[in-house]
């Protein structure tokens, strides 16, 4: 016992105090939760997605609670802006010890109907977007030796035995992140930057309101999930906090899934 006690932490052990974190697509959904808990955590988040007022007002929601935070207009998918989102929250914190990609679309469409336009526009944000904030970041990071890039990415990464009709573009985006991530992983580790990848199962976000608005869909989806329910954006935003903390410290490549127990089942 007094071993333990000795042992014990001053502080929490998911404590980011003095860490610096950017988080895509960030205005709503599991983005959202994701900087509340990076910031509650202790770290000062720049909020980024593509409007500046819905950023604003997370960035409000941070600083009642006595956080920092920074909101930046930027569309992941526009080399430029994600340049200038990176230069802002370096002027602003000084440096980016942590990148969640989170932004994401997900469009239905049969893929026979599917056009070019609507294909490139998935890719562009989902995974280009992926690779154009890694690569601004992981140029910051390292100068500093250090950096936690975590990469949102999806039960429809592919390789686990379910395919996703009416989503191929979507399902291609995200086994693509998988792919960059352990490719990352790889030539990142000398600069001491660990990259991971999250893959959430259904989670409670507005991407998938049109979903549960048809009760033979979302039952037809949950059947498959052995917890019976969707999850909650909070439920991703804890691994991603651990992930984003010094207590992931020798995991990099990895990919771990939120998702009631959907893959397992
Ligand atoms: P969400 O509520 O739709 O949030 C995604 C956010 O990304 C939105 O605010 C969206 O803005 C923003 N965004 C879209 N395009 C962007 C761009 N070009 N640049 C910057 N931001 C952009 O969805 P979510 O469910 O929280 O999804 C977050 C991540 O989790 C996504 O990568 C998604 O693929 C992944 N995911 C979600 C689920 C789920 O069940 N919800 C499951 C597996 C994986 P707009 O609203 O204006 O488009």
């Amino acid at each position: 016992m007094a071993n333990l006690k000795n042992k014990a932490p001053n502080k929490s052990p998911w404590d980011l105090t003095g860490q610096v974190a950017i988080v895509t697509g960030a205005r709503r959904g599991m983005g959202r939760t994701h900087a509340l808990l990076l910031a509650k955590a202790g770290a000062k988040v720049a909020v980024s997605d593509i409007s500046q007022e819905d950023c604003q007002k997370i960035v409000d929601e941070i600083k009642k609670e006595g956080g920092q935070g920074l909101a930046i207009k930027c569309d992941v998918s526009n080399k430029e802006e994600v340049e200038e989102m990176v230069k802002k929250t370096v002027e602003e914190f000084g440096k980016i010890d942590i990148l969640v990609n989170n932004a994401g679309i997900c469009q239905f469409k049969p893929f026979l109907e599917m056009t070019e336009k609507e294909w490139d526009k998935t890719i562009d944000i989902n995974l280009k977007g992926y690779f154009l904030c890694a690569q601004a970041c992981a140029k910051e990071m390292a100068k500093q030796k250090y950096g936690k890039i975590i990469n949102i990415a999806s039960v429809a990464m592919g390789q686990q035995g379910i395919g996703f009709p009416n989503i191929v573009h979507y399902c291609a985006s995200k086994g693509g992140i998988v792919g960059m991530s352990e490719a990352l992983a790889v030539e990142l580790a000398p600069y001491n930057i660990t990259v991971n990848t999250v893959s959430p199962g259904l989670i409670e976000t507005p991407m998938i309101a049109s979903i549960k608005q048809d009760p033979k869909t979302i039952e037809a989806m949950l059947v498959r999930v052995p917890m019976h329910r969707v999850g909650k954006p909070e439920e991703v935003s804890n691994l991603v906090l651990f992930l984003a903390s010094d207590e992931s410290s020798y995991m990099t490549g990895s990919v771990i899934v939120v998702d009631g127990g959907w893959l397992a089942g």
